[in-house]
């Protein structure tokens, strides 16, 4: 690789879509561009690209059509939106609590806000003192006044994956009538996940942390749970979700799917031998690991002590390495997960989060390693 070319180290704030994935939807675009909904051929054509993507999504998450429904949207944000605020409206008119974890992204964090000023019971489960959300803290939130509870897989900030299996599968079995809802982005096409594993109702994911483009995401529902739409109109996709479907994103979508499902173990395996790597380089030059050896090995919080995240921040970008400061979506606004999960007080100003794609070499880490040295070396001096 050449030193000139970029290194992004932002993969879990969005990715490069894949070649095969942009020709994709250029091909939806320009050859299949019936509307789906429409009766004649081109129409019937488009449907068909869906069935292909609803296809390797059902695959991906190792479920049949007989067991439920995926339903496009226009990313995790209205996935999370929709599966909240969809169980809320449907079955919330007596069973009044929801519960949900303070370390959510903030499309759902700020859905349960809403659902707390409508007057919802909102428990909010956080991580204990060794950051460590537990499958217990999760069970005993929710009672026979529950109809939600929403946490995700994977942590967007630092990787840290939940006890989802083992918390909704206890909590389905004491309280059947409780929905489960699962924030996937972090975790699919990830880290290896079935929806019989997670024990999800719902589950949501988006396709531009996948190398598909930006604005397409899925939800899969789980038959028999009826979701209140959170548009109306033409009555697509079953009513759930109106508005003609976007053929070629969709496509796009599962093209990725298909192509990323057939290789997920060995880009783990890439992933993880690529974060050990950078674990061991870093902490070597004296910045500090934040995520536990647990976490997923996409993503890595790291704290540069003494110095402010946006100045190294920038600083690598001067050199072409792109990294996040915290959670991209938040923009500048600092975050409170971290301090959630008990990182010292000392170090908030300071994190950094690395996470990596199949196409992140040791290399690159080494460029980022002697780039953080000589940061820490030259910052320090102008720091605060
Ligand atoms: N949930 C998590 C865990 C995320 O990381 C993100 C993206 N930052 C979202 C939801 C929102 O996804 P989208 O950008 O597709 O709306």
């Amino acid at each position: 690789m050449s030193d000139n070319r970029c290194i992004y180290l932002d993969n879990a704030a969005t990715t490069k879509v894949m070649d095969e994935v942009s020709e994709a939807a250029v091909y939806a675009m320009t050859e299949v561009y019936g509307n789906p909904s429409s009766l004649h051929r081109l129409g019937i054509d488009a449907e068909r690209l869906i069935a292909y993507s609803k296809k390797q999504i059902m695959s991906a998450l190792g479920v049949t059509s007989e067991q439920g429904e995926i339903i496009f949207t226009s990313g995790a944000t209205e996935g999370n939106n929709t599966a909240i605020f969809g169980i809320a409206e449907t079955y919330g008119k007596r069973r009044k609590r929801v519960v949900t974890t303070t370390v959510e992204h903030p499309s759902v964090e700020k859905a349960f806000n809403r659902l707390e000023e409508k007057g919802f019971e909102v428990v909010r489960v956080s991580p204990d003192e060794n950051g460590e959300i537990t499958a217990e803290s999760l069970f005993e939130a929710v009672n026979e006044n529950t109809c939600l509870i929403s946490a995700m897989l994977a942590n967007n900030e630092n990787g840290y994956i939940l006890p989802i299996g083992e918390a909704f599968q206890r909590i389905k079995k004491r309280y059947p009538d409780c929905f489960t809802h699962c924030d996937c982005v972090q975790g699919f096409e990830k880290i290896p996940l079935s929806q019989k594993k997670l024990n999800a109702d719902i589950i949501t994911v988006s396709g531009h942390k996948i190398h598909a483009p930006k604005g397409i995401g899925a939800m899969f529902i789980k038959k028999g749970v009826r979701l209140s739409p959170l548009m109306v109109g033409g009555g697509q996709q079953k009513g759930i979700r109106s508005g003609t479907e976007p053929v070629p994103m969709i496509y796009a979508f599962g093209k990725a799917v298909e192509i990323l499902n057939a290789n997920l173990a060995e880009r783990y395996n890439h992933a993880t031998e690529i974060n050990n790597y950078t674990r061991e380089k870093l902490s070597g030059i004296g910045a500090v690991i934040l995520s536990g050896v647990s976490a997923s090995p996409y993503v890595l919080s790291i704290a540069v002590p003494n110095i402010k995240s946006e100045t190294m921040l920038h600083f690598l970008e001067e050199k072409n390495i792109f990294v996040s400061s915290g959670s991209a979506c938040s923009k500048g606004k600092t975050s409170d997960v971290p301090a959630e999960f008990r990182v010292p007080e000392k170090y908030l100003d300071s994190i950094i989060r690395l996470s990596f794609s199949y196409e992140t070499s040791e290399s690159d880490i080494d460029t980022l390693a002697e780039a953080v040295s000589i940061g820490m070396k030259n910052l320090a001096k102008i720091r605060k």
